[in-house]
């Protein structure tokens, strides 16, 4: 057991002290818990809900092994600490694929369960919970409950989006979705401005699986809301792959005293990104399609110490247009952009969790430097926005919203709380509830 300062979530902020309890066995009984406890997976998320600051996280990383893999029917049954790169190392080449991926292959299943995360075919295959079939939630009490869509159907809604606080998740088991090819058919189309984005977007969700856009949000006026829409289905069984060139990962080496995306970086950037030259139509190795972020190893590192914020909201579709308008003006004026905005618009289908984000809508992720309460009162003035529309802000990318939005975004937090481990919490909860 170490007591370690160093920051632990993806964000880099905040910076706090927890004990580390590594995770070995999933027979293992919980060790004797003094203080409050929170499963930890890979700190892929953003702010606090995987952090518990002068409480103990449990590691879950240790219980990484597969425990059954079915190549006829897709069915994988896993500990909760194997990231979803192995599992995709392991089916990939047997002609299957994750059901729903986040942007990132770096996430346990235990994470992806928690968060209930979504991808960029949100508007076909609703979020993470829906693919999964079952998983064990070992409780501080001992008790062993095993959940799905059918069994223990009431745990299994509370824990799937459940931010970790409902027990540690031990395995999981999950449906995989049938491919012919990894290789992606990928479609590149600038856009410029937000009628255009909302025109394509109707065109390409009926025709593609996979959809996601890329915004500049330096620009204000008539290019207010310019991007690039990118559209993807898996290659069918004949295509003709390229000739791939490996692919080497670069690692940011060190954190830098201060961030080094600014209002200057992030203008050159995303005018040199908008511009790029890029191919309509390609066929894309998966990984680069997918996880393009996951090529720069430590990436957050160039926000340098003090970290950075990430907002993530939904907007539901009859205030979208009108919203997303005022909450990108309010950034262009703010003068804080953002190099890795991120529009994508979710499905119908709703998401099985109580507290789970994707909801019908258009969501709009981005990236701030923490320049301190300016930042913060920044996206105070996006929450009132996205509180007028009725929509909601993603906690696993959260690390400063206030309590009162939270219980506006997740109606059911209440009924939520009963279904808590008495000796679990999180610094994320205890901040939310506080006020
Ligand atoms: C580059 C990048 C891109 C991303 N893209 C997306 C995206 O497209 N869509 C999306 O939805 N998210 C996205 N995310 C966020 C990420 O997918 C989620 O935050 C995910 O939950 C992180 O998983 P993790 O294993 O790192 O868990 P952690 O971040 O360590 O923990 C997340 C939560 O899971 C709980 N938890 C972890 N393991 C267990 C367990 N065994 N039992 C019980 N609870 C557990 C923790 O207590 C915590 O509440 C992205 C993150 C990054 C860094």
């Amino acid at each position: 057991m170490t007591r370690r300062t160093s920051p632990t979530s993806w964000g880099l902020y905040p910076s706090i002290q927890q004990r580390n309890l590594p995770l070995h066995q999933v027979a293992d009984p919980l060790p004797t818990l003094a203080e409050p406890v929170l499963a930890f997976g890979n700190g892929r998320s953003y702010g606090d809900v995987c952090l518990n600051e002068d409480g103990d996280v449990l590691l879950t990383r240790g219980l990484d092994r597969f425990i059954a893999f079915d190549p006829a029917t897709g069915i994988l049954r896993a500990e909760a600490g194997v990231l979803l790169s192995e599992i995709l190392a392991l089916v990939v080449p047997q002609g299957w694929f994750l059901a729903v991926t986040p942007g990132t292959q770096f996430v346990t299943l235990g994470g992806a369960i928690a968060n209930d995360v979504h991808g960029k075919n949100h508007h076909v295959a609703g979020s993470f919970a829906e693919h999964v079939r079952a998983f064990e939630l070992l409780r501080s009490d001992g008790t062993r409950l095993c959940c799905g869509p059918e069994q223990n159907e009431t745990w299994f809604r509370a824990t799937v989006g459940g931010l970790g606080l409902t027990g540690l998740i031990t395995w999981v088991e999950i449906q995989l979705q049938r491919i012919a090819n990894p290789w992606i058919v990928a479609e590149n189309r600038r856009f410029s401005n937000l009628d255009e984005f909302f025109a394509l977007n109707d065109d390409y969700e009926a025709r593609y699986p996979y959809t996601v856009s890329w915004i500049d949000c330096a620009t204000a006026g008539r290019t207010l809301g310019r991007g690039i829409y990118m559209a993807g289905t898996h290659a069918p069984p004949g295509a003709l792959i390229p000739a791939a060139s490996p692919r080497r990962s670069l690692t940011i080496p060190l954190t830098p005293p201060i961030s080094l995306v600014n209002t200057l970086s992030v203008r050159g950037f995303n005018w040199l990104y908008y511009h790029l030259p890029r191919p309509t139509r390609a066929l894309t190795p998966y990984p680069a399609f997918f996880y393009p972020l996951d090529h720069l190893l430590e990436w957050n590192r160039l926000y340098g110490r003090r970290g950075f914020f990430q907002y993530q909201c939904v907007i539901p579709p009859a205030s979208a247009h009108e919203a997303l308008r005022e909450i990108l003006s309010r950034i262009a004026a703010s003068g804080q952009g953002s190099m890795l905005a991120v529009l994508k618009r979710f499905g119908t289908r709703t998401s099985g969790g109580l507290l789970s984000f994707p909801r019908p809508g258009v969501t709009l992720a981005l990236d701030f430097p923490n320049l301190g309460q300016k930042t913060r009162a920044l996206l105070d003035r996006l929450d009132e926005v996205i509180r007028q529309a009725d929509g909601a802000v993603y906690p696993a990318k959260d690390a400063r919203m206030h309590g009162d939005s939270f219980r506006h975004y997740f109606p059911q937090w209440s009924q939520f709380t009963h279904f808590i481990d008495p000796h679990f919490s999180s610094s994320f909860w205890r901040r939310v509830m506080a006020e």
